[in-house]
C-alpha cells in the first residue's frame, strides 16, 4: 500500500508526508491508532517511501512509494534486508532485552541495499524499562539514515523515557472500525440486557456472563484455527524436543491473539458507552436542569444532528434507554472504568476478577 491508498483525511498522515516533503523526518518515532495492524500498514509504507526506486517525488524528495518497484515489493514481503521489525515473542508476551541488542546491533551496520535502515517495533508498550535502556541511547541518536518507528496501541503504556525521545504521531481515526456479523450481534445482545437491568446484582451478572460467553467463544475458534495451522498436527511423530517446542508456541501464539480479540472486544463496548454518553449530553444538555429558553432551541437542534452524525451505532435504541438513566459524568467514568479494564487486562492480573470488577463498576 502506498500513501495515496490510505486515508488522506488523516491529520497525521498529512503530517507524516510533510516532513518527507520537507526532508525533515524524524529520527524516532511513536505512531498510536486503535489496531497495531494499520500502524503496522503506515510504517511499512513509510519505509517503501524511504528505500522506493521510483518514488513519487515533491521538490525533489520521496513523499510516496511507488509500491511495485522491487524494493517495495520486498518490505511488503517482509523480506527487505534494510527493513527490521521486533514484536513481542517471548512467551510472557514482552520484546526481551535479547531482541533490543540485536535490533541495536544490526540498526548500526549500513544499510545494504538502499539508502534508509527503517526499524520498526511493534507494540513497543511491551517493553520493560531492562530492554528499553538498551535502547534509549540509540533512539536519542540513530545512525545516519536510520529511522525507529514504534507503535502502540496503547500509548499510555509506554515508557515515559522513550516517549520523551520520539515525535508522537496519532492515527486514532476517530471511528470503530466495521464490526463483523458476530459482533454486531453481541453487541446488540449486550446493549438491550444493559438497557433492562434494574440496577440488580442478578442482571449485572447476566451481563458478564454474556461477555464471558462471547470470549469463550473467541478462544475456541482462535484454539481451532491456530492449532490447524500448527506443525504439531502434521508432523506427530517429530523428535520430542521439537513437539515441546511447537507446543509452546501455539501456547503463546493462541495467547496473544486471544488477547488481541479480547481487546477488540472491550473496543467494541468502549464504542458503544461513548455513544451512551453523547446521549446523555442530549438529554441532559445542561446539567443543571435550567429550562431551555425558546432562544436555545435551533442550537438544540444542531446539537442533536451532530450528535447523531458522532454515534458509532445510531441503530441501537438501548443507547438511548441508558442514557436517560445515568448523567453525562456517570456516563464518562463509564469510559474511565474501560480505560481501566483494558490496562488491568494487559497485565497479569486474572481475566475473570478484572472482568467481574470492571462490569460490577460500570453505570448502566
Ligand atoms: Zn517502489
Amino acid at each position: 500500500m502506498a500513501f495515496k491508498d490510505l486515508s488522506a483525511t488523516q491529520q497525521s498522515l498529512q503530517l507524516l508526508q510533510r516532513s518527507l516533503e520537507r526532508g525533515r523526518l524524524a529520527h524516532g518515532y511513536l505512531f498510536s491508532g486503535n489496531e497495531l495492524e494499520s500502524l503496522e500498514t503506515i510504517a511499512r509504507t513509510l519505509a517503501k517511501t524511504l528505500n522506493c526506486q521510483e518514488p513519487v517525488r515533491k521538490n525533489g524528495l520521496a513523499v510516496d512509494c511507488c509500491d511495485r518497484c522491487l524494493a517495495c515489493q520486498r518490505i511488503e514481503r517482509w523480506n527487505h534486508p534494510d527493513l527490521h521489525w521486533v514484536r513481542p515473542e517471548s512467551k510472557s508476551r514482552i520484546i526481551t532485552v535479547a531482541q533490543m541488542r540485536e535490533l541495536m546491533r544490526v540498526i548500526q551496520l549500513k544499510p545494504n541495499e538502499s539508502r534508509f535502515k527503517v526499524a520498526v517495533i511493534v507494540a513497543v508498550d511491551r517493553l520493560r524499562p531492562e530492554g528499553a535502556n538498551a535502547f534509549l541511547k540509540t533512539l536519542e541518536e540513530p545512525p545516519a539514515d536510520s529511522v525507529l518507528v514504534l507503535l502502540t496501541t496503547e500509548p499510555q503504556r509506554v515508557l515515559e523515557t522513550i516517549v520523551s525521545r520520539c515525535s508522537r504521531l496519532s492515527f486514532g481515526n476517530g471511528s470503530p472500525r466495521p464490526l463483523d456479523a458476530a459482533q454486531r450481534e453481541w453487541l446488540g445482545d449486550f446493549s438491550e440486557l444493559a438497557s433492562q437491568e434494574r440496577k440488580s446484582l442478578m442482571g449485572r451478572y447476566c451481563l458478564l456472563d454474556t461477555l464471558l460467553r462471547r470470549l469463550a467463544a473467541l478462544r475456541t475458534s482462535i484454539e481451532e484455527s491456530l492449532s490447524a495451522r500448527s506443525p504439531l498436527q502434521q508432523h506427530q511423530d517429530a523428535e520430542k524436543n521439537l513437539l515441546d517446542r511447537w507446543e509452546e508456541e501455539l501456547t503463546a501464539s493462541i495467547e496473544a491473539e486471544y488477547r488481541r480479540h479480547r481487546a477488540e472486544l472491550l473496543g467494541v463496548l468502549h464504542w458503544w458507552l461513548r455513544d451512551v454518553w453523547l446521549r446523555t449530553l442530549r438529554q441532559k444538555p445542561n446539567i443543571s436542569d435550567r429550562a431551555t429558553s425558546p432562544a436555545d432551541k435551533p442550537l438544540l437542534a444542531i446539537a442533536a444532528g451532530l450528535e447523531a452524525s458522532l454515534l458509532s451505532f445510531p441503530e441501537l435504541a438501548a443507547t438511548g434507554r441508558v442514557a436517560q438513566r445515568i448523567s453525562p459524568i456517570e456516563a464518562l467514568e463509564n469510559l474511565q472504568i474501560l480505560d481501566q479494564l483494558q490496562r488491568w487486562l494487559g497485565g497479569n492480573v486474572q481475566e475473570a476478577l478484572a472482568l467481574e470488577v470492571g462490569l460490577l463498576k460500570l453505570h448502566l
